[in-house]
């Protein structure tokens, strides 16, 4: 079940009230009483949604994402792109990642701590990355956004080489 899905089943209901219309299908969210004004209606609907996609999202998410992101409506202050978004999931170029699918023999960051080389890890502790790093990450805030794109790049780089980035 996609946000867009959900939005789907959102103007389904809101259609079928206006309209009078019996509901056939199976509805993703959980209906309003019909017999609402249809102002009070679609709040509900609206509201409905909002906590199908949070308890969508808790479920689906890993712990550093949800530090990152309590809710999947949290503001990001720049534009996502491919760097941003590995450090946003937590999944990418992380050694625990780069472990589980196999692509290395340890996840054990190179460091020298011992410690497991986590999303975590790499962007609140690791002294290969503690330059530029702000102390509170929030990512509604663009200087939290560019260190974690600025780490996942140079991350990406050294798995892939400098040729493999493109400015
Ligand atoms: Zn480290």
């Amino acid at each position: 079940m996609s946000l867009l899905e959900l939005q789907i089943a959102r103007r389904y209901l809101e259609v079928c009230q206006a309209k009078g219309w019996p509901i056939h299908r199976k509805n993703a969210l959980q209906q309003p009483p019909r017999s609402l004004w249809r102002e009070e209606y679609i709040g509900a609907v609206g509201r409905n949604l909002k906590k199908t996609w949070q308890d969508l999202y808790i479920k689906r998410s890993n712990p550093w994402c949800q530090k990152l992101m309590p809710t999947p409506e949290k503001h990001i202050a720049t534009e996502t792109n491919f760097y941003l978004s590995q450090a946003l999931s937590g999944i990418g170029c992380f050694g625990n990642f780069r472990h589980l699918i196999k692509k290395l023999d340890s996840p054990l960051c190179p460091c020298g701590t011992r410690a497991v080389e986590s999303p975590m890890h790499l962007f609140t502790e690791c002294t290969r990355f503690g330059q530029g790093r702000p102390v509170e990450k929030d990512i509604s805030k663009p200087s939290s956004c560019l260190y974690l794109e600025k780490v996942v790049k140079e991350l990406w780089i050294l798995e892939n080489g400098p040729q493999s980035v493109h400015h």
